[in-house]
């Protein structure tokens, strides 16, 4: 059963974007019987859907007046680096633009919500906070901008919970996201191209603390500039706020130091330096914020250290896919960006690092204080040429454009070098786009390529 706003019934609404969160959009309004004109910038697509719903209508000559809303996929630009023509042409009209998360909001559902965004972590967290209410038996649907759109989740009784990721660009197309519990977990300058300045980034992160919840709880890591500004702000407004750091003591807040969590509330703490799929001062910065949710929501440190113990970890973030002997294989094809890249690197010693793909623009000198962890950097990809001359001679490196040969050169330089204890990381700091589907397939080939070169077997 689909989540619908009743109030489109019976009216126009155009939809921008037919991939997963289109199509669920479509068959929502669908589902309430709404007139819809759809449209993706892609014809291929439109041969694979039943068009029997919904009008197959150029966008870029529809007549805006008459429509209540443009429904706009988060992919497609709406203001930065500029507005999508049809974005332009709505606007123009009057008509409001919003995302799938805004007709969520507005299908007016009983039950308990839980967001989470930030620049890096918002997977790891949000399954980490599902995880953990499912291990407690309570009645949990999660998805948003990770898995199931969220106009495709199931209804839920009200004392349910929605555990929800937001991107920063679905946050820009809500005016109405309405939270129990949100979270924010840190603020890098990523995707600013889509966001125009960091200052307007920091703006919409700070949509998802806009509550019209009573009594509802903020989040916030305060590890990074802008988020502590947040924090400092919304402090000032009186707003219920949990800061967590994992850098330094803070009271009244949680902070996570050398492994363990403390609760500086109510004198707690919870050991996790020992929990393989936590590890990594980032992760911490994850566990702290999930921590907080569970404790709001009146769980107890042993129910909390026992689910974290069992939470499995997601693929493609500090994956460990194989152990042979001494030698890791890690696939981190998820980090996408130097921020990211930065955990990884902090989180081993004797590394093979691989790197590169499609660059954003993003100064890799900010890795430089971790180059004294790498034995050797193999770059690929599109970024490949650039990274190997900006790291020449501050680590041995070598340019080898694809991530099959960097994998066999890293074996190699394993074998020649007689590293005993050592670490093969693929962490690119870069996008996927130049040789791969996206990241998941990138990472599916990194594992690919430790079964076939390293002779482990599927388990
Ligand atoms: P997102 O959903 O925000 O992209 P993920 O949980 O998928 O985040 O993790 C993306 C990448 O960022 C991975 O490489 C992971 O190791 C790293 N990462 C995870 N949590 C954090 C964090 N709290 N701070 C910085 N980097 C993180």
């Amino acid at each position: 059963m689909m989540i619908t706003a009743k109030e489109y019934k019976g009216k126009n609404v155009a939809v921008l974007g037919l991939g997963k969160s289109g199509i669920a959009t479509v068959k929502s309004l669908a589902e309430v019987g709404a007139n819809i004109f759809a449209w993706d910038d892609n014809s291929e697509i439109f041969s694979k859907l039943d068009k029997t719903k919904y009008k197959i209508f150029n966008l870029e000559q529809l007549d805006f007046k008459n429509i209540s809303s443009l429904v706009l996929s988060p992919g497609i630009p709406l203001n930065f680096p500029k507005p999508h023509p049809v974005v332009e042409r709505a606007k123009i009209a009057g008509c409001e633009v919003i995302g799938d998360f805004e007709l969520f909001f507005r299908s007016k559902l009983k039950a308990n919500f839980i967001g989470i965004t930030g620049t890096n972590g918002k997977s790891t967290t949000t399954s980490l906070i599902t995880h953990i209410l499912k291990y407690r038996s309570i009645e949990v649907q999660a998805g948003g901008n990770i898995g199931t759109p969220v106009l495709s989740l199931d209804k839920i009784d009200t004392d349910g919970f929605y555990v929800l990721e937001i991107s920063s660009y679905q946050l820009d197309l809500s005016s109405n996201i309405s939270l129990d519990i949100s979270v924010l977990l840190n603020i890098q300058p990523d995707h600013l191209d889509r966001h125009g300045s960091i200052e307007n980034y920091y703006k919409i992160k700070k949509k998802i603390f806009e509550s019209r919840k009573k009594n509802s709880l903020g989040v916030i890591g305060i590890d990074d500039f802008y988020s502590e500004k947040i924090y400092k702000d919304l402090k000032n407004k009186n707003r219920l706020i949990v800061p967590i750091s994992t850098k330094k003591e803070i009271s009244g807040g949680v902070y996570v130091i050398d492994g363990i969590i403390y609760d500086s509330r109510f004198n707690y703490k919870i050991d996790i330096k020992n929990i393989h799929n936590l590890r990594g001062r980032h992760n911490w910065q994850n566990a702290a914020a999930a921590y907080i949710v569970a404790k709001k929501i009146g769980l107890s440190n042993d129910t909390i250290k026992s689910a974290f113990m069992s939470f499995k970890g997601l693929p493609h973030r500090l994956e460990l896919v194989y152990k042979d002997g001494q030698i890791e294989y890690i696939n981190d094809s998820k980090a996408t960006n130097v921020y990211a890249t930065s955990y990884a690197l902090k989180s081993f010693k004797s590394i093979i690092w691989i790197l590169g793909g499609r660059s954003k623009d993003e100064k890799i000198d900010y890795l430089f204080p971790y180059l004294s962890r790498v034995e050797h950097v193999f770059t690929i990809g599109e970024s490949g040429e650039i990274l190997a001359k900006q790291l020449h001679g501050k680590v041995k490196v070598d340019f080898v454009s694809s991530l099959e040969n960097a994998f066999c050169k890293s074996i190699n330089f394993i074998k020649i070098s007689k590293l005993k204890k050592s670490v093969i990381l693929f962490s690119p700091a870069c996008s996927s786009f130049d040789q791969f589907k996206n990241f998941e397939d990138r990472g599916e080939k990194f594992r690919d390529m430790v079964f076939k070169y390293v002779g482990a077997s599927h388990d």
